[in-house]
């Protein structure tokens, strides 16, 4: 049984360590005994330290934003222990919810001020919907998976985020009923930029997608002017497809 200051020596230590002894030292992390919610402040303290900050985001609004979002209710229960570790995690059905670290590039890229209007694609767990909705003024998320649009659902109500709005279907087609939005987030790889969500951003908005080969992609951020698009590449990443009728139409998952 590992207490929290094992987990957070471990959390600290895990960057150097092996895949194979990593995934062994997260699976005993995971069988440690439960935490109390202060042992998850504390751990998520530090993942902003030293995961995020450390590496170079400075967003102050963003960092609040991870600190606030009880990362670990959005992971089954015998991954709570490990869900502030540097990695993404399984969340069923072969999808993951996202490393912290690329959770708060992606959110540092769009610049959200406030008040503007997100449209994020992948819902997965909502965990990602949870850290815009407090950096925005309101969050429509699109889930292709019906039980992981149902699970993020009820799961972001009973949290009590009031500003998101789940949908299932296929967001690779946006989601023109409440379009433009001032910022767009893709968690999903894409084999090119979907072109209906580009339509569907406003003047001067931003929009950060995976684009890229099924294994590995990057990061790419658009803003658009006077109806045109600069882009910019961010961090290599690795997400899973993006499927649908802009998306991977081949794979199978
Ligand atoms: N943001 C999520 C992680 C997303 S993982 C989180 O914080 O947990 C990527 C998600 O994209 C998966 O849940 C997958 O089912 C979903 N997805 C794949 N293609 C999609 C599409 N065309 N429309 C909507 N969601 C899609």
């Amino acid at each position: 049984m590992l207490g929290l200051k094992q987990i957070l020596t471990s959390l600290r230590a895990g960057k150097e360590r092996r895949t194979g002894e990593k995934l062994a030292g997260m699976h005993s992390m995971s069988t440690a005994k439960t935490l109390t919610e202060e042992g998850y402040t504390e751990l998520r303290d530090a993942m902003v330290e030293t995961q995020i900050r450390k590496r170079g985001i400075a967003d102050e609004r963003v960092l609040r934003a991870m600190r606030s979002v009880p990362r670990h209710e959005f992971v089954e229960s015998h991954w709570k222990n490990v869900a502030y570790t540097d990695e993404p995690l399984p969340i069923g059905g072969g999808q993951t919810i996202s490393q912290p670290y690329i959770v708060a590039v992606m959110c540092a890229a769009v610049h959200l001020e406030s008040m503007e209007k997100v449209l994020e694609i992948g819902t997965g767990c909502g965990y990602q919907a949870a850290v815009l909705s407090c950096l925005a003024r309101e969050v429509h998320t699109v889930e292709y998976r019906e039980e992981l649009a149902s699970g993020a659902r009820e799961r972001l109500q009973r949290l009590g985020y009031g500003n998101i709005h789940v949908y299932c279907g296929d967001g690779s087609l946006g989601l023109a009923a409440f379009a433009p939005y001032d910022g767009i987030v893709v968690a999903a790889a894409a084999p090119h930029v979907p072109e209906p969500l580009a339509q569907q951003l406003t003047e001067g908005g931003r929009m950060i997608v995976p684009v890229g080969g099924e294994e590995h992609q990057v990061l790419l951020l658009l803003t658009k002017h006077g109806g045109k698009f600069s882009s910019e590449r961010k961090e290599p990443c690795r997400f899973v497809p993006l499927l649908g009728r802009h998306g991977w139409k081949d794979v199978w998952i």
